[in-house]
């Protein structure tokens, strides 16, 4: 007997994490040969559901419990650049207030790059991953991981598979992909524990530098929490390069 068949078009994003044997193949013809909704066959194909933006039949949006049928020809597209996480959509219909992140231990270097630039990022390479997953849900932070399993929980509704691999790379990643470009506010949070920092008087806090920066430097701000020091310093200089490398990016 001849099993039922689908059809399932990826987008190029989504095409790049398909198995080696269906990458070079427009469309991936899928055998129906049980009862599943989308969202599991997609997930057989090792894509986490993270990462899909929509599901559309003939321009009809479809949920992630859609069960598809004999002959259907499914399109399955990632999500374009600048996504607006506070938007309900059919895959989400709860948005989130905020793009704020929790970091996996596999990115874990992006987590001070994001905080760098301002960015509600919590990091605790301590959790363990059924942990880690209670909590992004728990406090509406999107997920960010190069663990595919992880992402595929179902506890999580917003994650992202982080492609690039060096830190600086998967940070000008995020950025773009949540269209975080006009709220960076460098120099504001605390790379070490995530807390926005306050300005601190110079006179309060010199016995607490070294002679340097006593010399050279006259804006300071403080953690609240762990009381480290920050001025406009060498971080500083580096997320400026960081920021004008975003901008050459959408440029060119
Ligand atoms: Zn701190």
């Amino acid at each position: 007997m001849i099993s039922d068949m689908l059809t399932l078009k990826f987008d190029h994003q989504l095409q790049e994490l398909l198995p080696r044997r269906y990458r070079s193949h427009r469309n991936v013809h899928y055998p129906l040969d049980r009862r599943a909704s989308i969202k599991d066959i997609v997930e057989s194909l090792h894509i986490p559901h993270t990462e899909i933006g929509s599901i559309e039949r003939e321009g009809e949006e479809l949920s992630f419990k859609y069960i598809p049928k004999d002959r259907e020809l499914l399109e399955l597209c990632s999500f374009p650049a600048g996504i607006d996480v506070t938007r309900p959509t059919l895959l989400r219909p709860e948005p989130l207030s905020a793009p704020v992140f929790m970091v996996d231990v596999n990115v874990g270097k992006l987590a001070r790059l994001l905080r760098m630039a301002g960015i509600d990022t919590w990091y605790d390479p301590e959790l363990a991953e059924a942990e880690l997953a209670r909590q992004a849900a728990a406090h509406d932070r999107i997920l960010l991981s190069r663990n595919r399993d992880l992402l595929r929980r179902k506890i999580i509704t917003w994650g992202h598979l982080v492609r690039a691999e060096q830190p600086e790379d998967q940070l000008v990643e995020i950025i773009i992909l949540y269209g975080l470009q006009g709220v960076l506010e460098p120099f504001s949070r605390c790379l070490e524990c995530n807390t926005p920092l306050r300005p601190v008087d110079k006179s309060a806090i010199l016995h607490q530098l070294e002679p340097l920066t006593r010399r050279y430097y006259h804006q300071f701000k403080r953690c609240p929490d762990c009381g480290r020091i920050y001025w406009r310093g060498s971080h500083h200089q580096h997320m400026q390069e960081l920021m004008t490398g975003i901008q050459d990016f959408q440029d060119g």
